[in-house]
């Protein structure tokens, strides 16, 4: 059977606004059948949805986090939580251990700590996430562009961090049964096909960050004056 699924949300247990409920509650409105909630360095949100789902029915949720390694962000997906590392070969290793799948999160997006050219290490990645909707349109296009002919699943996911944003770009996957199982091992087969889109919710959600990159380079401006006058006070009162 072939499912819809959406495998990068962010809920309020990272920097996401829904609950893992409302995530789920949401997943099902918008016709998704399989979700994973992808908070960053941690497994929680999607153990709170994967609970929430078991009240409200028809939706696999795969257990799930972004890593931030030390190459860049890294989309784990396990039956079970694994040890979250930052070493991106000890996070293999893991992830081999559990037979988790590892997915490059937006990996030519540098500006939000894409892994960029360490794609290129085809034996530590299942699949690329080759088009994400917060992303901009550059960055998803040379994603495209370099990963098309390495022979491995190409995912296109929302990485929502609103309600609204959930499901606006995502995938179909084939498997014989919705179990986390069979979800995992169709992205190592390659059995998905990206439906990416961006929505207004998306490009919101990106002006509002490049909003707090402007208000935080502010405070950098600022913290530099204040340094440097600092500095010339501690000057004036040596001599
Ligand atoms: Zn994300």
């Amino acid at each position: 059977m072939k499912v819809h699924a959406d495998l990068h949300i962010h809920s309020y247990v990272s920097d996401g606004e829904p609950s893992p409920v409302e995530i789920v509650k949401y997943s099902l409105k918008k016709g998704l059948s399989m979700i994973s909630v992808t908070d960053h360095d941690t497994f929680l949100g999607s153990l709170l949805a994967l609970n929430a789902a078991k009240d409200l029915g028809k939706i696999l949720v795969i257990p799930g986090a972004e890593v931030r390694t030390l190459w860049g962000d890294v989309l784990v997906q396990c039956r079970d939580p694994i040890k979250v590392l930052r070493d991106p070969i000890e996070l293999r290793e893991e992830a081999r251990r559990n037979s988790c799948v590892l997915i490059p999160a937006h990996p030519f997006d540098l500006l939000r700590l894409g892994i960029g050219s360490r794609v290129k290490y085809k034996t530590l990645w299942d699949g690329y996430e080759v088009f994400n909707s917060t992303s901009d349109p550059l960055a998803n296009l040379i994603s495209f562009i370099y990963l098309k002919d390495l022979g491995k699943s190409l995912l296109s996911n929302s990485d929502a961090h609103t309600l609204e944003g959930i499901g606006v770009s995502r995938n179909i996957i084939e498997v014989d049964e919705m179990n986390t199982d069979d979800a995992l091992e169709a992205i190592r087969k390659g059995l998905i096909e990206a439906l990416p889109g961006y929505s207004i919710y998306s490009l919101l959600y990106k002006l509002r960050w490049s909003l707090r990159l402007r208000s935080f380079s502010k405070t950098l401006k600022s913290r530099r004056e204040l340094f440097q006058t600092l500095q010339e006070s501690l000057l004036h009162s040596s001599i």
